[in-house]
């Protein structure tokens, strides 16, 4: 069942505790969102899955950088300069737009009411945008109206720089501003070197980093798709120069193949390549999922040639290169980079699982159940034990077995309700395996193992439970 609408995921997520709006008893707070007990699981299993990938490898160290650095850091990599969206306001409504959604948003409109002429026209003038004054004309001369007034009242197009600034120690003046980062990549490129003399590489290297990044966006929308506090997955791959087409085709489709494992629908994701290349980059090109708004970038794999490291060896006054001691080539390497959102991607994630299904119950009847078709290895929980009654000694030997299990996986006890209830509570939020201890257990210690996805049961012996899990939930 495609959804339509993230409505269902949105009271999915706050009824089962995935994930809260942050601060909601005082009103919430715009642009952020808090992990609930499950949500918490799911994201740290998604973080879980990159890290395997990108580090249980010989080629790629993982760091944790700090999130406050050095100003100088963020002058070197553009980000004061020219990490800014174009920002117009209403002034009839005081709403503060992001002018280049407000026309992507008339545009999807157009294309609603069937207006496609228009729509492609104003879409090649998008496209065609080199000054922000380009912007302002588009929305003047399109006659695009603000979505909360109705009326065509703007203001010029201001950049607005989305970085967050703060002051560091107790003085706040100009001289100690520094910024939260906006991105978790420039603290791998200034531990370049660091990274490749302690851990001993040498190009073809990466290092991996999981961490915040804020930004602060003008308009917040779509849940976790556009927060103000998220968390990024980035990996730089240091290459040396001449041979970043052949690395670039590696890392995407390394990429691809990975949200395929672990259970993406291959019909809602697709690769974008970028139409228009920052000056600096050889070739990028987007991951998008098919969100129940339309298409949205997941990650980006960028080719960003030696654009970062001679930025940086330019302001620090710091080589930041490879020699090589036998043969004295020495070079700046080269750099493809991966950079996927881990809340981005948990929401994506959590949409391909989401389904709704027409099924006849465990008790025969017709019944709705919704059912959240994680890969195992996402799920938050991964097995539910149920004793069938409350007495006659099942208890007893569910919740050993219980203890046993939750010693290698995330578990839950339930006793409350019909057992049909029971495995319809676990799929409403994706545990993939219910054991249930039942009269049989009694004179024969074996037990049922129900699977989520089928609803097929398998009788084994108590002692076969751990194995067959482990084996099931393996990555
Ligand atoms: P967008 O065009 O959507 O603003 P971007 O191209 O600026 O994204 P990058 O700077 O390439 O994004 O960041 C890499 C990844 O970080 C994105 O693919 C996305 O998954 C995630 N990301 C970026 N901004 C946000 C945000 N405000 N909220 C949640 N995730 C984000």
């Amino acid at each position: 069942m495609a959804l339509t609408n993230l409505d269902p995921i949105l009271s999915l997520s706050k009824r089962r505790g995935f994930v809260f709006q942050s601060s909601e008893i005082y009103g919430g707070l715009n642009g952020c969102w808090d992990y609930g007990p499950l949500g918490v699981e799911l994201l740290r299993n998604v973080k879980e899955a990159w890290w395997k990938a990108m580090t249980f490898r010989d080629d790629i160290e993982g760091i944790d950088a700090s999130i406050l650095m050095h100003p100088r850091v963020w002058d070197a990599s553009g980000h004061t300069a020219q990490f800014s969206d174009p920002m117009i306001d209403n002034k009839t409504s005081k709403s503060r737009h992001r002018a280049d959604n407000l026309i992507e948003d008339f545009i999807d409109r157009l294309r609603k009411k069937g207006k496609n002429n228009d729509a492609d026209r104003i879409a090649v003038r998008l496209s065609a945008v080199e000054e922000l004054s380009d912007y302002h004309a588009i929305i003047m001369e399109e006659q695009i109206p603000d979505p909360v007034s109705g009326t065509t009242d703007w203001t010029e197009v201001r950049n607005f720089n989305l970085m967050f600034k703060t002051f560091l120690g107790p003085v706040a003046d100009d001289s100690a501003a520094i910024y939260l980062r906006p991105e978790t990549a420039q603290g791998i490129f200034v531990n370049f070197k660091n990274v490749m003399d302690s851990a001993r590489q040498k190009p073809p290297f990466g290092i991996a980093q999981i961490g915040k990044s804020f930004r602060n966006e003008i308009n917040t929308k779509n849940f976790l798709f556009r927060t103000r506090e998220f968390e990024q997955m980035e990996m730089q791959f240091f290459i040396k120069p001449g041979s970043e087409t052949e690395w670039f085709e590696y890392w995407r489709e390394q990429r691809w193949q990975w949200f395929l494992s672990l259970g993406m629908k291959s019909d809602s994701l697709r690769r974008k390549p970028h139409e228009k290349l920052a000056h600096y980059a050889a070739a990028a090109e987007d991951i998008e999922y098919l969100f129940p708004f339309g298409w949205g970038e997941i990650e980006g794999i960028h080719s960003r040639t030696d654009f970062d490291l001679g930025k940086h060896q330019e302001f620090s006054g710091k080589k930041l290169e490879y020699v090589d001691t036998v043969t004295g080539e020495r070079y700046t390497p080269y750099v493809i980079e991966t950079a996927v959102g881990a809340s981005r991607s948990f929401m994506a994630f959590l949409c391909n699982a989401f389904d709704e299904e027409e099924t006849s119950g465990e008790d025969g009847k017709t019944d709705k159940r919704t059912v959240l078709r994680f890969h195992p290895y996402l799920a938050p929980l991964k097995v539910a034990v149920f004793p069938l009654v409350n007495k006659d000694g099942m208890p007893e030997k569910a919740t050993a077995l219980y203890n046993d299990l939750q010693k290698n996986f995330k578990a839950t006890y339930d006793t409350s309700g019909a057992v049909g209830r029971r495995y319809r509570r676990q799929d409403e939020i994706g545990t993939p395996f219910c054991v249930t201890i039942d009269g049989q257990t009694l004179t024969d210690d074996t037990v049922t193992i129900r699977e989520r996805d089928t609803m097929q049961q398998v009788r084994l012996p108590i002692s076969n439970v751990k194995p067959y899990l482990l084996e099931k939930l393996a990555l």
